[in-house]
């Protein structure tokens, strides 16, 4: 792949070029000019994207908060309760 800074013909699959250090998939990628259709569709297709992946993010999230409360209400049954007698004093007043 020639390097569009330099010149220099770098080997295929480098993304890199080798003597100047320009990112070459940057123009590949963009070889031919979008039409502004194709520009448009391009950025809705990374909004999308974009926000599949928050979906997602916020999936597992919710995901590991319910596995946290199911572990949290399992361990609440098995424990017995005078595990916990002593940390918390009754007579303790909140200040003010
Ligand atoms: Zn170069």
């Amino acid at each position: 792949m020639i390097c569009p800074k330099c010149g220099t013909d770098n080997e295929n699959g480098k993304t890199v070029c080798g003597k100047c250090g320009t990112f070459l998939y940057r123009y590949t990628q963009n070889r031919r000019p979008l039409s502004r259709a194709q520009r448009r569709k391009e950025v809705a297709s990374n909004w999308k994207q974009a926000l599949k992946g928050t979906f997602y993010a916020l999936l597992i999230l919710f995901a590991l908060t319910l596995v946290l409360f199911i572990i949290s209400l399992i361990l609440g049954n098995i424990l017995p309760d005078s595990l916990f007698e002593g940390l918390i004093d009754p007579s303790a007043t909140l200040p003010g």
